[in-house]
């Protein structure tokens, strides 16, 4: 049986690191005698926080570096697994043997998502909300059940409001003697998360995991063929869940198609045009079907808590009441929608960007391989007529599209000036 860190992708050194705090976690409660009074575990804690704190350089275990602390920052690109290793250091956390060993209920239930000890907060929309973060640092605040750790994971910490990021940072200032945070942001830049918010937190950098090392975890873990996994690995760009979809999804495989065919098409400003509606159109419709089932459910499960159709006295009441909670259901699912569209979109300048990449390394004579296997030949022809500095533009372009719309520029304009540049070059 893998252990809980097996799915962590060429990211050795992060792994050592998980594996030493864990260490060193399952020390601190292991410190005192048998009481109920867990005072001397915390002053423990506290001291190789202050340790780590000063700045020791990670060192072998015992080592004050190797210690652990309340707060973490999981960073790195997109797919590169921030939220896998956040998940797998909690279940070490919560491991009966302080490894991760995957096999204890601790490992089991924090794998699987349901240890009562650990949250998971996922936004779904574009941000996350003061209220949904002072909900959840109280409840962190609680006794851990487990008798463990009571462990908060954040994905997507950059998209805290700045309120919430108040409201976070005094939890993470004065943290509760047993609760752990673990935050992932695309990097430790103000941009993502708060500088003060930062200081507060030990950081563990993931890198982008190598395509050879994407293909293997599909294999072993997935099933999938070497072939298909080697092919999906490389297109997907070190994304391990985008790899997974391309090599499983005949969905997913059709629109990446769809994208990498947009360079040849680019014929004059109509199919520019035309391009940019398309793509914006796909968008849409993966963000719909993606949502869809979601937004169905958490309507009807509304409704009926709500007692739809009820006829008797003070069914109108109620309804006056339901109206508000439905009109925030139907805000939260736009915002979700919105979110669902720009991440669809996002991942189709990163296929496009892939390609102007190959005809740049192509036109370089970069022995490097190409991210796109299959529309290699095309990238070739494409450096020939535009020459590094063309494809460089070009690529410039897609690039330069993305920064925009992060920036809340209206997609389609962003995409349609994006189009005309890569038709004019
Ligand atoms: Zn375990």
């Amino acid at each position: 049986m893998p252990d809980v860190f097996a799915d962590l992708v060429g990211q050795g050194e992060a792994v050592e690191t998980l594996r030493r705090a864990a260490a060193a976690a399952a020390a601190v409660l292991r410190a005192p005698a048998a009481g109920p009074v867990p005072d001397p575990a915390d002053d423990e804690l506290d001291a190789l926080v202050e340790e780590a704190d000063a700045g020791a350089a990670p060192g072998p275990a015992g080592d004050p570096g190797a210690g652990m602390t309340h707060a973490w920052i999981f960073t790195g690109p997109p797919g590169s697994g921030r939220s896998v290793a956040a998940r797998a250091f909690a279940a070490a956390l919560q491991c009966a043997y302080g490894t991760g060993c995957g096999e204890c209920p601790g490992c089991h239930t924090t794998m699987a998502g349901t240890h009562a000890d650990v949250r998971l907060v996922v936004p779904e929309g574009l941000s996350i909300g003061v209220g949904e973060m002072r909900a959840l640092v109280l409840r962190a605040a609680s006794t851990p059940s487990g008798g463990r750790w009571q462990v908060v994971i954040i994905e997507d910490a950059d998209r805290l409001t700045e309120a919430a990021g108040n409201a976070l940072l005094k939890a993470v200032e004065e943290p509760p003697p047993r609760t752990v945070f673990l935050l992932c942001a695309p990097s430790t830049h103000p941009d993502d998360i708060s500088v003060t918010i930062r200081s507060r937190c030990r950081v563990v950098p993931l890198r982008q995991p190598p395509a050879e090392a994407v293909a293997e975890v599909l294999v072993r873990r997935d099933g999938i063929a070497p072939d298909v996994a080697a092919w999906a690995a490389a297109a997907a760009q070190g994304h391990v869940g985008r790899a997974r979809r391309l090599a499983r999804d005949p969905e997913a495989r059709g629109r990446r198609e769809a994208v990498l065919a947009v360079p040849r098409r680019l014929t004059g400003v109509g199919a520019a045009f035309d391009a940019a509606s398309a793509l914006i159109e796909a968008a849409e419709a993966e963000a719909e079907a993606s949502v869809a089932e979601a937004d169905a459910a958490e309507r009807a499960a509304l409704e009926t808590a709500l007692g739809a159709g009820g006829t008797g006295r003070g069914a109108a009441g109620a309804l006056r009441g339901a109206a508000g909670q439905l009109k925030d259901l139907e805000k939260r699912q736009k915002s979700r929608a919105t979110r669902a569209q720009r991440d669809a979109l996002d991942r189709a300048l990163v296929d496009l960007a892939g390609f102007y990449r190959d005809a740049l390394t192509k036109a370089l004579g970069a022995p490097v391989a190409p991210v796109h296997t299959d529309t290699a030949a095309v990238a070739e022809a494409g450096a020939r007529k535009w020459d590094a500095e063309g494809a460089l533009r070009r690529l410039e372009a897609v690039l330069a599209c993305r920064a925009a719309i992060e920036a809340n520029v209206k997609p389609r304009i962003a995409v349609e000036a994006m189009m005309l540049a890569l038709w004019k070059g």
